[in-house]
């Protein structure tokens, strides 16, 4: 909903209620304005045509067609606007998700403070594996794998490394230097590889140029990751509208106006169509690579992008991390899709917050309508349940996982 969406209701709401109020201290309308009020439950404030782009005035919004108008209240700010739904439906809220699952997008590993507790609060979502993609690189990632082996729990948690240096100052030589490391960090336990958001967007190599994802100089270590057989889960990006101006018309503007740091739109940032055709380009150059797509390749919103990306690229799978808000107001298109793609798409959540995961047990498995996220400034629209055949539920949850990531413990799981 955008900021004229939440007035326009108000306005229709307090037109109502507040008629006999505005009869009394207002001239009644005239000219155009006079028709805009005269239907039932029809505003008496003045009344302005939308302009040539069929917008309304700053402050009003469109009472009929041809005429806007000012509410009479004073309008409440998108941030404290929070209608309760008066819907009343069936609901089923899911606790715990049907299947085992891999998080296979996490950035949390246990530790001898947490892990009890970890345990307890995956055991409760059914969440069997928990992949930290924050692996780190050397004695880093030694040191959490080493600890996980000493645990009981060796089993339920798996590690990810990061490359080397985070891509910083890369010069000749530097591929093959992390293709080395990676392969010592393989040996050592991890079972993928996570290349996070900075790399190919901000990174800087040693000449001072950005460091595109697709650069040469990487060659070696994509290859490397084919030789090894593990999976690099890739974050190129951020959601498109990051990359649009923050004004009344992007879907994002809360989210854009509470954190600085998600705004991408200044200048001599790199557009959004560059960055996703340069890491097309790395997906088609290593063909023998598998990449792992995280949120969604940005593309939930578009989903025929996606199927063009996947179509196109056999050695590419995505992973639904941070995107629910896309699938749950398209939940027809996303079902098709879910079911037409089903050995393609990895469930990973990112943020670890045991009261979150419920929402995506909900949306995948259930058919409930209008329920609300967890997040206002991701989305301030209602979500709405999938309703995914069990087949497609299992391997999103657990089977697509375990072929694309074959270090995951492939025993002990449902037939
Ligand atoms: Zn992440």
């Amino acid at each position: 909903m955008r900021f004229g969406m939440a007035v326009s209701a108000t306005a229709v709401a307090v037109a109502i209620g507040g008629m006999t109020l505005a009869a009394r201290q207002q001239p009644p309308p005239q000219g155009q304005a006079q028709g805009a009020g005269q239907g039932r439950g029809g505003g008496r404030g003045a009344s302005t045509p939308p302009d040539a782009t069929g917008e309304c005035p700053t402050g009003m919004t469109l009472v009929r067609v041809g005429s806007c108008q000012a509410p009479e209240f004073p309008p409440p700010s998108i941030v404290d606007y929070r209608p309760k739904s008066t819907l009343v439906t069936a609901a089923h809220l899911v606790p715990k998700a049907k299947f085992p699952v891999v998080d296979i997008h996490s950035h949390t590993g246990p530790s001898a403070q947490t892990i009890d507790k970890l345990i307890s609060e995956m055991d409760a979502l059914n969440i069997r594996v928990l992949n930290n993609l924050s692996g780190g690189f050397g004695d880093q990632i030694t040191q959490k794998l080493a600890y996980i082996k000493s645990t009981k729990y060796a089993d339920r948690f798996t590690v990810f490394a990061n490359g080397l240096n985070g891509f910083n100052n890369v010069e000749p030589g530097y591929g093959a230097k992390a293709a080395a490391q990676l392969a010592a960090d393989v040996k050592a336990g991890a079972i993928g590889l996570k290349i996070f958001k900075q790399t190919g967007k901000d990174t800087l190599k040693k000449d001072g140029t950005r460091l595109k994802i697709n650069d040469p100089e990487l060659d070696a270590f994509w290859d490397m990751a084919g030789t090894l057989n593990i999976p690099v889960i890739i974050h190129t990006a951020e959601p498109p509208q990051f990359f649009e101006p923050a004004d009344m018309h992007n879907e994002r503007w809360l989210e854009l106006s509470l954190f600085p740091d998600r705004r991408n739109f200044g200048p001599g940032q790199v557009d959004f169509k560059t960055l996703i055709a340069e890491r097309n380009d790395l997906f088609k150059k290593h063909p023998k690579t598998r990449f792992i797509a995280a949120h969604f390749a940005w593309c939930a919103q578009d989903l025929a992008q996606c199927s063009a990306l996947l179509d196109q690229n056999p050695n590419v799978t995505l992973e639904v991390a941070a995107v629910l808000y896309d699938f749950g107001r398209q939940p027809r298109a996303s079902r098709d899709f879910f079911v037409k793609y089903q050995d393609r798409i990895l469930f990973g959540k990112d943020t670890y917050a045991p009261v979150e995961y419920p929402y995506y047990w909900r949306v995948f498995e259930t058919k409930d309508e209008y329920f609300d996220y967890y997040r206002d400034y991701h989305a301030f629209w209602k979500l709405y349940g999938m309703d995914l055949p069990d087949v497609v539920l299992k391997k999103m949850y657990y089977l697509n996982a375990l072929k694309v990531t074959p270090g995951l413990p492939q025993t002990g799981w449902p037939k």
